[in-house]
This record gives C-alpha cells, structure tokens and sequence, in this order.
C-alpha cells in the first residue's frame, strides 16, 4: 500500500526523495496530529448539537429572494452561529461581503460620535486602518468623530498593561482585539490569553465592549473569544467558519445589542434583520458550518507540517515547529525572491483549479511592495483553501494557509518543497 501511494506521489510531480523526507518528518507529528483531531472532534459536535437544538430541517435550506421576510433557513442559521460561540445573538449574511466588511459593521454601528476606539494589541489587521481612519479614507471612523488608541505589544509579544490603563478614558467604548497575528510577526493570542486581557479590560471599565477580529482562529481551539468575555466575534465565511463551501459573506455574533446595531447598520435603522434574502446560499452556509472543525483540523495540519519540514531545512518560521496553534497562518522566512516564488509556484501546482498557471509577482493595490499570490480556489479569494502569498521584499517570507483537506494540505507542501529543490534553493 505504501508503495502503491508512493508511485501515486511520483505520477505527481513528487520524486522520492522528497517524498521520504516528508514521511520523515510526519513521523513525528503523530501525537500533535491526535492533538487536533480531537479538537476536530469536540468542535464537530458543537456544531452538530447547535444544528439539532435549533431543528435545523430541510426547509432551511430554501432561499427567499426579494425582500427576504420570514426567511426561516437565515434565521435558524443565524441561532445555529450563536450557539456555537455561546452569543445571545448573531448576524450571518450574505450581504456582509467579506471580514473587513464584517469587522467595518461590528465598529461603525456600535459607536457614536465622540465615542474612542482602543485597540490594546497593536496595529490591526492592514485593511482596517482605512476603516478606522489610521490612513484617511472616505468614511472611515475618523471621518465620524470616532477617535482611536492603541497600544502595541511589548517586545516579548506580552500585554503592555500600565500603557493599556492609561490607555483607557472616559471616551473608551469599545476595544478591538485581534485574534491572529495576521500579516505581522507578533505571535497569534491564544483564547486563554484574550480571556485574561479582558478581564483586565473590564476591570478597568466594565461597560466597556470588547470585539475580537476572529479571522483564521475559528474552531482551531475548543473554546472561542465569545466563551471568555468577548461581547463580539466576527469574521469571515471565506476563511475557517465556511469550510470552504461558502461563497462569500461575514458573520457577527454577540451580545443582543450589539447585534441588534450591526444589523440596523447593514440593511436600515426600523428593518434590521427582518430583511436580506438568504438567495441560493444557505445549503453552503450550513453545509460549510457543518465541515468548519475538520477543514480547519486540515488546514493546522498542513501549518505544522510546512513549519516541521521548513525549519528542519534551516529556514525561519513563525510559529516555530512545536508552537501550539491559534491560528491556521504559518509563515516561513525564504530570505530571497526566488524562495518566496518558488514555493508559491509550487502551491499553485498544487492546486484543482488553475494549475497550469504559473504565478507572478505583480503591483497589487495597497502594498509598497510586488506581491505573489498563489490561489488556485474553488471560491475567489478563499483563504481556507490552500493558498500563499508573499511580498517581493525583506526579508522574503511568504505566508500560507488553508487545505480543505489534509492530504491536499499535505501534497501542496511537497509540491513547494519539489519546486524549491528542482531550483537548487534547496538540497535534501
Ligand atoms: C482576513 C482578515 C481580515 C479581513 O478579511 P477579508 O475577508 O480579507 O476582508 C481581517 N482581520 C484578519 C486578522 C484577517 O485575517
């Protein structure tokens, strides 16, 4: 059999010797492979018991059209998500197109002018500076009268509390957490490590809101911000919480209230979440729900198992090989632009859809620097499918992610790996 699976690797692309040096290294990610399935296990049946409290039925998987009333498939779904993240209520549409939309609608519709924003983890995510008014933008908060802090983490990556209670005024109203390093080299904050934050947050001041940016950190823990204080969660169906078969949207889950604005925010004040028909989305709404916890599992398993090969291989990689994991982004330091090419053009061999295209770096808006994205996707964009993307500049690192199943996880890493070897980057 494993012979059989080895000429499988071969007819390819994958020679031999890269095929062993995987095995090599997988031998010893048993235990942290169990690891995560059992969290698979424990989040599949959140989801699982969420769908049966709510009787999810056939029904729900209609669609309305127009004005979208009574749409009872956007309803239950809407239940379904605020059960699993323990929220007295939650927003899941379609309309919110993606997280920066999501993350846009949770801040614009939750405060008022005068009111400040406080962010005690550093910069946010790029995308939301415009949002917030760091770089100035048409409707951005700043253009609001909403006024903004930030506290940046310590160098050891820990909380600087001191500036955090200074930080904090009679303006304060609501406090924006990023869950996953995102695109910066902080380490990833585990849900244990939110929860103690906002505690010392409301300590502060209790009538506080506390949102997380929970992009990429769904389902890769048994417990999320929302079971340690938050009093929002939001993020994107084109990464984690969608499994890979939703094809666009946002979800916001939360206190009542806060819910209740956001939805007054997206569709109008008096309609709120009355309105907004669900289309044809809802089969993969559910249906991406349902898969979320083992997707991901895929997708952290194809993380580690990049960061395991790469690092014995001398390169640098954030998080290192036996880091736990918050977040399904792995990182990995080529340290020149033909490693960062060579193995997003590996990735995108690897693909199901667009394979033979061969990646380029290109001037993408918003960058100061070329970008080379390698995404052969079944959904635009989608970031839970296996896909890497790499700035052309110091120090060369490009960041991947994704892998709606493990042994594809698994095959796109060989396959960068075969890249970089049949470039001479790399020698086994
Ligand atoms: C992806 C991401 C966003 C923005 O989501 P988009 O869907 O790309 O707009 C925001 N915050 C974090 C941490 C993310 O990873």
């Amino acid at each position: 059999m494993q012979h059989d699976l080895k000429q499988q690797y071969e007819a390819m692309g994958i020679s031999a010797p890269v095929y062993e040096f995987g095995e090599k290294i997988l031998d010893n990610l048993k235990e942290r492979f169990q690891e995560i399935d059992r969290t698979a296990e424990f989040n599949q049946l959140k989801v699982l018991g969420a769908m049966q409290k709510h009787q999810v039925s056939e029904a729900c998987l209609l669609g309305t059209t127009g004005y979208g009333y009574n749409d009872l498939g956007r309803d239950t779904l809407e239940e379904v998500y605020a059960s699993v993240f323990h929220t007295e209520s939650a927003l899941v549409r379609p309309q919110i197109t993606c997280g920066t939309h999501a993350l846009a609608l949770a801040l614009m519709s939750n405060l008022r002018p005068g009111d400040e924003l406080f962010s005690p983890v550093g910069k946010p995510y790029d995308t939301l500076e415009e949002v917030i008014g760091i770089r100035p933008s048409k409707g951005s908060l700043a253009e609001y009268g909403v006024s903004y802090r930030q506290t940046d983490l310590l160098p050891d990556g820990s909380f600087d509390l001191e500036a955090i209670r200074k930080n904090i005024n009679g303006k304060t109203k609501l406090v924006t957490i990023q869950r996953s390093k995102g695109y910066q080299t902080r380490p990833t904050l585990s849900v244990e490590r939110i929860g103690e934050l906002i505690s010392f947050i409301k300590a502060i001041k209790p009538d506080v809101l506390c949102m997380v940016d929970n992009c990429y950190g769904e389902f890769v823990e048994t417990m999320e911000p929302s079971d340690v204080g938050a009093d929002m969660v939001v993020g994107s169906l084109i990464k984690n919480p969608g499994g890979g078969l939703a094809p666009i949207g946002g979800y916001i889950a939360g206190r009542r209230e806060c819910v209740e604005n956001a939805a007054y925010r997206l569709t109008s004040p008096g309609l709120g979440k009355e309105v907004g028909a669900s289309l044809g989305v809802l089969p993969q709404f559910y249906q991406g729900l349902f898969l979320a916890p083992t997707v991901t599992a895929s997708a952290l398993k194809g993380a580690i198992f990049a960061a395991n090969i790469y690092e014995a291989l001398g390169f640098s990689v954030v998080p290192n090989s036996v880091e736990s994991r918050h977040d399904i982004i792995q990182a990995v330091t080529f340290g020149t632009p033909e490693g960062v090419i060579a193995f997003c053009e590996g990735i995108q061999a690897a693909a199901p859809v667009d394979s033979h295209v061969k990646p380029e770096p290109w001037d993408m808006p918003g960058y100061d620097a070329k970008v080379i994205m390698a995404a052969g996707a079944f959904v635009s964009g989608s970031s839970i499918e296996l896909s890497a993307d790499g700035p052309i500049r110091e120090p060369y690192a490009v960041y991947f992610q994704g892998g709606l199943t493990w042994p594809h996880a698994k095959f796109g890493i060989l396959r960068s790996l075969e890249s970089l070897v049949g470039k001479g980057i790399v020698t086994l």
